[in-house]
């Protein structure tokens, strides 16, 4: 799942480059696909994919009041790990609701032999003591055989993110929280 940092007091960026906690992000239109993806595996229509998911996370971010596309505002970042992970993701925020998407290459996690990709809509906590965030939807495919998979496979999620943005008014997903304290 999309890391959770907390995005509460950051500032929308259109520098290229962010570093948080270590954690490098850059824009896809900065980045190299070869940091996440085998050289050969990389293809014009790969790269046309990636960057329509990157326009639909710009969408939903426009949609929402004040919102924020991905550390970057381009939506669609890499992730470099100071441990070596990486991985491709990003979000559509404000401070109502978070729309997030992200794939992984294999041993991304140890042991890990397949590609994976997963997506949520997730609430800030408003618990007393913040855990974070509460998901409210998602989407999971843990065990994608190719990257062309995966990369299919975040499109797939984007589009249903994009979808689900334009289903239910901002406002309303805390409604729908099940951890919510007013519950
Ligand atoms: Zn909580």
């Amino acid at each position: 799942m999309a890391r959770s940092l907390d995005r509460r007091h950051v500032r929308t960026s259109r520098s290229p480059i962010r570093n948080n906690d270590g954690v490098q992000s850059v824009a896809l239109s900065a980045g190299d696909p070869t940091w996440v993806f085998p050289p050969e595996s990389v293809t014009s229509d790969m790269l046309a994919v990636l960057d329509r998911v990157g326009e639909r996370l710009r969408e939903v971010a426009a949609s929402l009041s004040n919102g924020q596309a991905g550390w970057t505002g381009e939506g669609l970042e890499y992730s470099l790990f100071p441990s070596g992970q990486r991985s491709l993701g990003g979000f559509a925020e404000n401070p109502q609701v978070t729309f997030s998407a992200e794939l992984r290459p294999p041993g991304f996690y140890e042991g890990e032999r397949t590609w994976s990709a997963d997506a949520e809509i997730a609430v800030r906590c408003d618990h007393v003591v913040d855990c974070g965030m509460h998901r409210i939807e998602s989407r999971g495919a843990p065990d994608l055989d190719t990257p062309a998979d995966a990369v299919a496979t975040l499109d797939k999620f984007t589009d249903w993110l994009l979808v689900r943005s334009r289903e239910v008014p901002p406002e309303r997903w805390r409604d729908a929280d099940p951890l919510a304290t007013n519950h």
